[in-house]
């Protein structure tokens, strides 16, 4: 049954960790709503309303719509216009899709559309060199483990990917999209959720998702607090064509200001990601292209010809976020509003699936049992499948990330040390491929590519 039906009782006992219940109204503080909306609202309540139709909260969106029962509803709203079409959002950055990614794109059908602008990743070279080192001797190799059948990632374009979910959003008949729109309050008690939109309409349901990014406005206003730190690094990321080919292989050369990875992309093209201390990264985005594209040659070498920028250069903020709570009172947290990693191993976006494969499969076994899917048993249940998993995959990033990103001799022979005896373990490097691909510890079925 669903919100308006029932009669007010007194609320569920709280779950450990959660905001308080006085904190789960907030009022007036979103950005106002921009027309025309995908969607009019209407006075039949949603089973699960998400807010946040980026990558994340689309995905989850279509998951809910493909995996759960008959008759269950899915209002899905979003600060921006739909990126469908031709308006696609301008994102410059390349996005490694794990293998268990890829499982789940193809359980919910969208992996066919993905697959059009994706490269497979056929090999990795690991390096750790200062700057102007003539030589970057290889470290670290992944060639033959990762050939050992489908590839193990995937590299796309994220205006591409957005495109992908959006169109696919745009196609279900159990999704009712507001967007652009925002949340101005939402209010929770025992039997469900009524969120009520800046454009004065509300919606009800049983379950309110915050799939709305890094500065997640309902984290902040059911009171969960972060625990993290910003990054003394910016990351700067770009499009690069280059006269060779790259034959899939994805190069990360550690320099004593972070990482700085080549990722191929369809085409003769790659695409960038590189730390750069945040006064460094200003100066070069503020420079001329020209002086750009010398820097970037400094770090990018020789070896796949001369280069050139092939579309917009953008800079990130990096830092490392996990929220104390995944979940409070009718409410999960999903994607960036749970946990920001650093993107030294392109792990954020597919941290988010595992909350998407973990959430989706936790609410249609409930749905299915005709039980409350917004009910403290099955939130505490989501979050102790993600919580622990998520803050361990950030840790570890962290801890490569500060062990890598300094000039200091004797930690760079550790390291050379430590990987190249893991270079000579065949047996680990598999290991860490398969763990990369996300095909360890509790996975969740639609990651192994199993329906629910
Ligand atoms: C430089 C860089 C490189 C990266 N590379 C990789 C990679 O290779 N592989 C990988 O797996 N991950 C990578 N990541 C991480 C990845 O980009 C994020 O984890 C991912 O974008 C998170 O998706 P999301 O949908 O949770 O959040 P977002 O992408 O931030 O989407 C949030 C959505 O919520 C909407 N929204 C925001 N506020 C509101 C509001 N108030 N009301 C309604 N809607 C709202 C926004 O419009 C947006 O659509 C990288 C990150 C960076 C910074």
């Amino acid at each position: 049954m669903l919100f308006e039906k029932r009669p007010r009782v007194l609320m569920p006992k709280r779950l450990a960790g959660v905001a308080p219940r006085s904190a789960l109204a907030y009022r007036g503080s979103m950005a106002a709503a921009r027309k025309p909306k995908t969607a009019s609202p209407d006075a039949a309540p949603y089973d699960v309303i998400i807010v946040g139709g980026g990558f994340v909260g689309g995905t989850l969106a279509l998951t809910l719509a493909k995996q759960a029962p008959k008759g269950f509803r899915i209002a899905l709203v979003d600060a921006a216009p739909p990126s469908s079409g031709k308006s696609v959002r301008k994102d410059p950055r390349g996005l490694a899709l794990s293998a268990a990614t890829k499982n789940l794109f193809e359980a919910i059908g969208l992996w066919p559309a993905v697959e059009k602008n994706a490269q497979p990743i056929r090999s990795i070279e690991i390096t750790d060199s200062p700057l102007n080192a003539s030589l970057r001797p290889h470290l670290l190799g992944f060639d033959d483990e990762m050939k050992s059948g489908e590839p193990d990632a995937y590299l796309v374009e994220a205006g591409e990917l957005l495109r992908a979910v959006c169109d696919a959003v745009a196609k279900e008949k159990r999704i009712n999209c507001f967007a652009p729109e925002t949340v101005s309050e939402f209010d929770i008690d025992g039997f469900g959720v009524r969120v009520h939109l800046a454009s004065d309409a509300t919606l009800k349901g049983q379950l309110l998702v915050a799939a709305d990014g890094k500065r997640s406005g309902l984290r902040q206003r059911a009171g969960i607090k972060t625990i993290g730190w910003a990054y003394p690094q910016a990351g700067i990321v770009a499009t690069v064509a280059h006269e060779r080919p790259h034959h899939g292989k994805a190069v990360q050369h550690f320099l004593p200001a972070g990482p700085f990875a080549i990722l191929p992309l369809n085409g003769d093209r790659s695409s960038i990601v590189w730390s750069e201390e945040p006064e460094r990264a200003q100066q070069l985005m503020a420079g001329s292209e020209d002086a750009f594209v010398a820097e970037l040659t400094r770090r990018f070498g020789h070896r796949l010809g001369e280069i050139t920028l092939d579309g917009p250069r953008q800079s990130f903020p990096l830092e490392l976020q996990i929220a104390r709570a995944f979940v409070a009172d009718r409410l999960a947290l999903v994607g960036d509003a749970a946990h920001a990693v650093h993107p030294l191993a392109g792990q954020g976006l597919n941290i988010g699936m595992r909350d998407v494969a973990a959430l989706a499969e936790t609410v249609v076994e409930t749905a299915r049992l005709g039980l409350d899917i917004g009910s403290p048993t099955t939130l505490e249940r989501y979050q102790r499948w993600r919580r622990f998993d998520s803050a361990f995959s950030a840790t570890v990033m962290d801890g490569i990330n500060r062990l890598f990103s300094n000039d200091n001799v004797s930690l760079r022979g550790v390291r050379a040390l430590g990987l190249g005896l893991v270079d000579r373990a065949p047996r680990l490097k598999r290991f860490l491929v398969r763990e990369a691909a996300g095909g360890t510890g509790d996975v969740p079925r639609l990651l192994k590519g199993e329906g629910l």
